[in-house]
């Protein structure tokens, strides 16, 4: 029995952290939407296996229990299935350490696929709940659709779907990990966002308030790190995107437009400047099921 399971990245729309919990985790209030930017996950579960076996395309992720997929599938063994193998294998087209959580999109995609395989029934917000141990960007992955994401990432309150735009994403050459940015958060020093500015634009369906109230707490510290996320945000604004942020902890910068035709103006403008260039809708999994 196997399923293959789509597995969007995710963009942060808006990102800010209001405090650090007394475990060191941050809390987030964030809004996040998935894109059309996907890997897909082909799920196994294999009685010829006692294990869990992860082939990726991409040679340099590791394939044991590091990959967040084996995480999200030993879980899903440990609680239900008791040693019943499952075999993974993974398209990796997100960007990998680029702020849109490809490896969590990968474990969120193991988690709902064993859910239909072993057929749990599970609710997305059990499965977000499950996922919060492997990553905090698992939940929402769970549902990935626009969504407020708060408390340490496991509150997942969808929103309206976003008024019709196109995203240009471009991936700096450079990678940084999210715990290198997260170490040099001074709460004191941040610069907050107004997340709830951004979930009113989205309710209302206000194109111009959502591009204003739009911003990333985590921006400047990776920009510090590496300077030309400015600079690729300059040339997006500069060739027609109405608005240009970072996602997640970064380095990946996108830009939003209200027209293909200056998605694409802004496409050419970076694609010799930038290997990873792609142009994306925001993308929506929803499932019936709460
Ligand atoms: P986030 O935004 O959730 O912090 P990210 O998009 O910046 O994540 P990922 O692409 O998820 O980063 O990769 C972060 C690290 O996770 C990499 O160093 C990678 O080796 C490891 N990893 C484990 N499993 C996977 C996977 N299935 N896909 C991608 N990376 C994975």
């Amino acid at each position: 029995m196997e399923i293959i399971e789509k597995a969007p990245a995710k963009i942060n729309l808006s990102l800010d952290t209001p405090f650090r919990h007394l475990d060191g985790d941050p809390e987030w209030r964030m809004v996040m939407t998935a894109v059309d930017l996907a890997d897909y996950v082909k799920i196994e579960s294999a009685s010829d296996i006692v294990g869990i076996q992860v082939e990726t395309d991409a040679g340099f992720l590791p394939q044991d229990q590091r990959n967040l997929a084996y995480q999200a599938a030993k879980k899903m063994q440990q609680l239900f299935a008791g040693h019943q193998g499952v075999r993974i294998k993974i398209k990796k087209n997100i960007p990998v350490a680029a702020g849109m959580g490809g490896g969590s999109a990968d474990a969120a995609a193991v988690l709902r696929g064993l859910n239909k395989l072993w057929r749990l029934n599970l609710t997305r917000t059990e499965m977000a709940k499950i996922g919060l141990s492997i990553d905090s960007d698992v939940p929402f992955c769970v549902f990935s659709e626009t969504a407020l994401v708060t408390g340490k990432g496991e509150i997942i309150t969808p929103l309206n779907e976003l008024p019709s735009m196109w995203i240009v994403i471009a991936k700096p050459r450079a990678s940084i990990s999210t715990p290198t940015i997260l170490k040099k958060i001074s709460y004191s020093d941040l610069d907050h966002q107004d997340v709830d500015r951004v979930v009113k634009a989205i309710k209302k369906q206000q194109v111009p308030q959502l591009f204003d109230a739009m911003g990333n707490t985590l921006e400047e510290l990776t920009t510090a790190e590496l300077p030309e996320i400015a600079k690729l945000k300059e040339k997006m604004i500069k060739f027609g995107a109405s608005v240009a942020q970072m996602t997640g902890s970064g380095p990946t910068v996108f830009g939003l437009c209200s027209k293909h035709s200056r998605a694409q103006r802004v496409y050419n403008s970076l694609k010799g400047f930038c290997e990873e260039v792609y142009i994306v809708r925001p993308c929506n999994l929803s499932s019936p099921k709460e």
